[in-house]
């Protein structure tokens, strides 16, 4: 028995003719002065209460208040730090995960930045390139001499090969296709356009029926969507 445990009415710790009980309210009492009170009233607080003797054959719950309390500090404290250990070790290696995670996605970032930072700078190359043609152009423009009817002329053989789709003459051709043409489109007059885009302008390509459906193409369309029984 512990040094602290003795008899809450008498001061005397247990002895050989005297056993020392725990009430149900929390007092300690010995068998002595139990005799002395009432019958299932405690001798302390006078309140209604029940004995139970301390011995080994005690509850579990009555043992556990009077046991060893470094006994007790080590048994929790082995489980607490198990708990703490397992814890912590699953904690570890979600932190590695979020941690690899980031690094990729630093690592994408860096990358992403480099491309960016490539785009822009040719980016800025092409704005200043394409400065430098327009600006150009505009030169090549104004220097150039007043567009003659001879300097058309060889424009128009230049651009248009032998056997081109067009079957008008020439004289005839050009005023229109100079007249149709946007003021952006314009600063192009003094380089050669290729015979593709010649074409493009000529008014026939526009009436074209390339892109009327025939008749049996429109039954074929029907028929889909209608099926025949
Ligand atoms: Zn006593
Ligand atoms: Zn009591």
């Amino acid at each position: 028995m512990s040094f602290w445990v003795y008899c809450n009415s008498c001061f005397l710790s247990a002895a050989a003719d005297r056993q020392l009980a725990v009430t149900t309210c929390g007092h300690v009492i010995c068998s002595v002065c139990y005799q002395k009170g009432k019958q299932k009233n405690c001798l302390i607080c006078s309140s209604q209460c029940q004995i139970s003797p301390l011995s080994d054959k005690s509850s579990s719950e009555v043992k556990t208040l009077f046991s060893d309390i470094n006994v007790v500090t080590t048994k929790h404290l082995t489980e607490i730090s198990k708990v703490i250990s397992f814890q912590s070790r699953h904690q570890r290696k979600l932190l590695t995960h979020y941690k690899k995670r980031n690094e990729k996605l630093e690592e994408t970032f860096v990358k992403m930045k480099q491309e960016m930072q490539n785009m822009a700078k040719k980016l800025n190359e092409q704005s200043v390139y394409i400065a430098k043609m327009e600006k150009s152009l505009q030169h090549q423009s104004a220097m150039a001499p007043p567009v003659s009817q001879m300097s058309r002329a060889s424009y128009s053989a230049h651009v248009q090969k032998p056997g081109a789709v067009s079957s008008r003459p020439s004289s005839q051709n050009m005023p229109g296709f100079h007249s149709s043409q946007s003021p952006s489109v314009s600063r192009f007059q003094g380089a050669p356009l290729t015979p593709e885009l010649s074409a493009f302008n000529h008014r026939s390509a526009w009436t074209s029926p390339i892109f009327k459906p025939s008749s049996s193409f429109r039954g074929s369309m029907s028929s889909l969507v209608c099926p025949s029984p």
